[in-house]
């Protein structure tokens, strides 16, 4: 086989491995998306729980002293009743009384069934508030492999380049622009295969009798439709040669 077509084939496959590790390292970020959005769920949930039960405390407590005041008016009006000399003036002291402990009790229900409301909204705080450190766990710990698997990418990227760079160093430099021109320009594959007269890079016819000559793998041929280097592998599929 040709030297510098032996070189360009192994630098594709070089190239081939560092574009799908740059692939999968920018892929990284993204995979850490479905483990915060559970999170972030969990966290709306309790933010609007809290919120929820911070108001019904408050308007609980504004019952209580609304009860309060209620019942220091009725106190009041109990310490007058001393005064009260006829009966009109009894009848009308315990309609007042009557009416300021319909609303006394009316409040009361109203206390009672918000504490039930926010004893079940403790409830759902605590199971909210599981549910967000469960989240928040799992995706600390996909932090930590993404991290982990960044680091290895990484490290394998680098030893890909070393030995990049010892292919490039054999390779003759007009070739070698060539061969990034294309790599560039063709989505990463400059160098492919041909089969059965088709180069595989784009599909198209390759003239028999350049096929025959490609076959051989003895000089570099480019595509005359996407310019791409070819060579030749015995693949399966492939139409036995003719004699
Ligand atoms: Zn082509």
């Amino acid at each position: 086989m040709n030297e510098q077509l032996k070189l360009l084939i192994e630098l594709q496959e070089i190239d081939t491995v560092i574009l799908s590790i740059a692939d999968k390292i920018e892929s990284l970020p993204g995979r850490l998306e479905q483990y915060r959005a559970p999170f972030k769920e969990a966290d709306n949930a309790l933010q609007k729980i809290k919120t929820q039960f911070e108001a019904l405390s408050k308007s609980r407590k504004n019952k209580e002293s609304e009860a309060e005041e209620l019942q220091e008016k009725i106190n009041k009006l109990k310490t007058k009743s001393k005064e009260i000399k006829t009966n009109k003036e009894y009848e009308a002291f315990l309609k007042e009384i009557e009416g300021f402990e319909k609303v006394k009790f009316k409040l009361e229900d109203e206390i009672l069934s918000m504490m039930e409301s926010l004893e079940a909204l403790t409830k759902e705080l605590k199971k909210e508030e599981l549910k967000v450190g469960k989240a928040q766990e799992e995706l600390k710990q996909q932090e930590k492999a993404v991290e982990d698997e960044k680091i290895k990418f990484h490290a394998e990227m680098e030893t890909n380049k070393v030995r990049r760079k010892e292919f490039v160093a054999k390779i003759e430099g007009d070739l070698y622009e060539q061969y990034m021109n294309l790599l560039k320009r063709s989505g990463g594959a400059a160098v492919v295969q041909t089969s059965n007269e088709i180069c595989l890079g784009c599909n198209r016819n390759i003239p028999p009798q350049q096929y025959n000559d490609i076959k051989k793998n003895e000089n570099i041929f480019t595509c005359y439709y996407c310019k791409r280097f070819l060579y030749f592998k015995e693949r399966e599929g492939d139409k036995p040669q003719s004699h």
